[in-house]
C-alpha cells in the first residue's frame, strides 16, 4: 500500500477547466497560492514583496472591503489603486481585487488581473452578470450559507455571459461551531469535482479566523485536491487593519507554499517547465527524501535495538531482496539494477548511522 492513491484520490481529475490569472494557470499541474494582506493598506507594496518572496504566485489586492460593521476600515478605495499598480510592477505578480458594486468593475479592470466576488456578494446577480461581461477571471467565493447548487447557480450567472474563467473558492460556511470563524467544508472539494469541471480554490484564512489554524486547514485542502489556495498574509499580522487575527506571517506562508510544491511533486510530477522551476522542484523533492531518510534511520536504530535484545541477526537478506523488488515496481524509470544499488546503499548507511552498532558483514 502506498500513499499516492490517497493523495491522488478521487478528487484529482485530469479534465479540470483551466483558469488564468495573468500568466498563472489554475486547474493544471501546479497549485498556486494567492496571498497578501486582507486589505490594501499603507505599506502594501512591502507586504506584497514579502508575499512574493514567500512564494505567492498571485497577490491579494483588495482596495474595497465588505465589512460587517460600517465603522470598520473599509479599504483605501481608489487611493489604494496606485499601490496595486506598484506592487504588480515590483513583484511582476498578477493581482486580484474585489468589486463591491457593478461600477467598481470598470475601475478595477485597469488595475487588477482577476475579480474576486466575496461571500457576501455571491447572491448579487447584477454583480455576477457584470463580472461575467467583463471577461476577466472571476474568483467566486461561496456564500456563507450557500449550498453547492446555489454556489454553482451563481457561477452560471458568470458563465452565461460567455465567461468560463471562473475559479470557485470555498471559504468556510456558517455552522453551530463558534471556535472557528467559519467551518471549512473540505467535502466541497471532493463533491464539486463530480458536479463541475471548474477549478476549486480554498481560503483557509476566512474559514479558520485564526492564524494558528490556517496551516492545518491549508494542508487539508491540499491533500483533498484543491487547485489553489487563497491566504491572508501580513509581515506584521497584529498591525493589519483588517482581519489581523487570521493573518499569517510570510515565514508560515513559505512553509505552506513548500508543502504545496512537495505535494505537487509527489502527485503531479510534470509541474515545472524551466530549469529554475525544475531545480526548485528537485530541491523540494530532495528535502522530502532526506527528511524521510532521517526518519528511516531512526526506525533502523529502533529495529536494531529490538533485534539485539532478541538475539536476531543484524541483516535479513530475504527481506532486503523483498524491499528491492517492491521498490523496483515503485520506480520503473530507475529500473531494478539501480534500485538494487540504491536500496543497499540506504540500508548500509542507515545501519552505519546506528550508534554503537558498527556495520556487520552481511
Ligand atoms: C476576502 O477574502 O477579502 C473576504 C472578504 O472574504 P469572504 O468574502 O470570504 O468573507
Ligand atoms: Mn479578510
Amino acid at each position: 500500500m502506498t500513499i499516492e492513491p490517497l493523495l491522488l484520490s478521487a478528487t484529482r481529475r485530469h479534465d479540470t477547466h483551466r483558469v488564468s490569472i495573468g500568466a498563472v494557470v489554475i486547474g493544471g499541474d501546479a497549485v498556486p497560492v494567492i496571498a497578501g494582506p486582507c486589505a490594501v493598506e499603507t505599506g502594501y507594496v512591502a507586504h506584497a514583496v514579502a508575499a512574493h518572496r514567500a512564494g505567492a504566485s498571485v497577490l491579494r489586492g483588495c482596495v474595497l472591503k465588505p465589512r460587517t460593521r460600517p465603522g470598520s476600515f473599509q479599504g483605501l478605495g481608489t487611493a489604494g489603486l496606485p499601490l496595486i499598480d506598484e506592487a504588480r510592477r515590483v513583484t511582476g505578480l498578477p493581482v486580484i481585487a474585489e468589486p463591491l458594486a457593478v461600477d467598481d468593475i470598470e475601475v478595477l479592470r485597469l488595475h487588477a488581473d482577476a475579480l474576486m466576488i466575496g461571500a457576501r456578494s455571491m447572491h448579487n446577480t447584477p454583480l455576477l452578470r457584470a463580472a461575467g461581461q467583463s471577461g476577466m477571471t472571476v474568483i467566486l467565493k461561496r456564500g456563507m450559507s450557500a449550498t453547492y447548487d446555489e454556489w454553482l447557480a451563481a457561477a452560471d450567472y458568470v458563465t452565461a455571459e460567455g465567461n468560463r474563467q471562473v475559479l470557485l473558492c470555498e471559504r468556510g460556511i456558517r455552522t453551530f461551531e463558534t471556535a472557528t470563524r467559519n467551518t471549512l467544508d473540505v467535502s466541497a472539494i471532493a463533491v464539486l469535482r463530480d458536479m463541475t469541471d471548474l477549478p476549486i480554490a480554498v481560503d483557509p484564512s476566512h474559514a479558520a479566523g485564526n492564524a494558528r489554524w490556517v496551516p492545518s486547514l491549508a494542508v487539508a485542502a491540499l491533500a483533498a485536491g484543491a487547485d489553489a489556495l487563497l491566504i491572508e498574509c501580513h509581515p506584521d499580522p497584529a498591525a493589519s487593519l483588517c482581519d489581523a487575527q487570521q493573518a499569517i506571517t510570510p515565514q508560515v506562508l513559505s512553509r505552506i507554499v513548500q508543502t504545496s510544491l512537495a505535494l505537487c511533486a509527489m502527485t503531479r510530477p510534470a509541474v515545472a517547465d524551466s530549469v529554475t522551476a525544475c531545480r526548485a522542484m528537485i530541491d523540494t523533492v530532495d528535502d522530502a527524501v532526506f527528511q524521510m531518510l532521517e526518519y528511516r534511520a531512526a526506525m533502523v536504530e529502533a529495529v536494531q535495538q529490538r533485534k539485539l535484545a532478541a538475539l536476531l541477526p543484524e541483516r535479513d537478506l530475504d527481506r532486503e531482496q523483498e524491499i528491492v523488488e517492491r521498490l523496483s515496481r515503485r520506480a520503473p524509470r530507475l529500473g531494478e539494477h539501480r534500485v538494487d544499488r540504491l536500496v543497499h546503499a540506504i540500508i548500509d548507511e542507515c545501519l552505519d548511522a546506528v550508534p554503537a552498532c558498527p556495520r556487520a558483514v552481511a
